[in-house]
C-alpha cells in the first residue's frame, strides 16, 4: 500500500505538543510567495516546515528551489522568471497528483 503522504513521523503524531503545519498548507504558502507577497509569517512557516519536514519538499524535488525563492523574496527581490515558472509547473503537478490520489 502506497500512500502519498509526507508526515515526518506518523507514530509521533499522537503526542501533538507542537503545532504541526500540514504539508499541503506549506505548498499553499509557496503559491502566495510566487504571487509576490513575503510576510514574515509566511517566511517563518516555510522555513520551520523545511527544517522539521525535509522529506516533504525533497520528495517533490522542490526544496532547493523553494529555498532560493525564499532567499530572493526576503531580500526584497523578485524571483527570477525561470525559477517562478519551474516552481509553478512543479507545484501544480504536485497539487494535481495529490488531488487526484493517483497513488
Ligand atoms: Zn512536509
Amino acid at each position: 500500500m502506497t500512500e502519498f503522504t509526507c508526515a515526518s513521523n506518523p507514530s509521533d503524531a499522537a503526542s501533538g505538543g507542537e503545532s504541526h503545519v500540514d504539508c499541503s498548507e506549506v505548498i499553499a504558502e509557496v503559491w502566495t510567495l510566487l504571487d509576490g507577497e513575503c510576510t514574515p509569517e509566511t517566511r517563518n512557516k516555510l522555513r520551520q516546515h523545511l527544517e522539521k519536514c525535509p522529506e516533504c519538499l525533497r520528495h517533490y524535488g522542490l526544496e532547493e528551489r523553494i529555498k532560493a525563492l525564499i532567499a530572493a523574496k526576503c531580500r526584497g527581490e523578485k524571483a527570477p522568471d525561470h525559477l517562478r515558472e519551474r516552481l509553478r509547473m512543479e507545484i501544480r503537478r504536485t497539487t494535481i497528483i495529490r488531488g487526484q490520489q493517483l497513488f
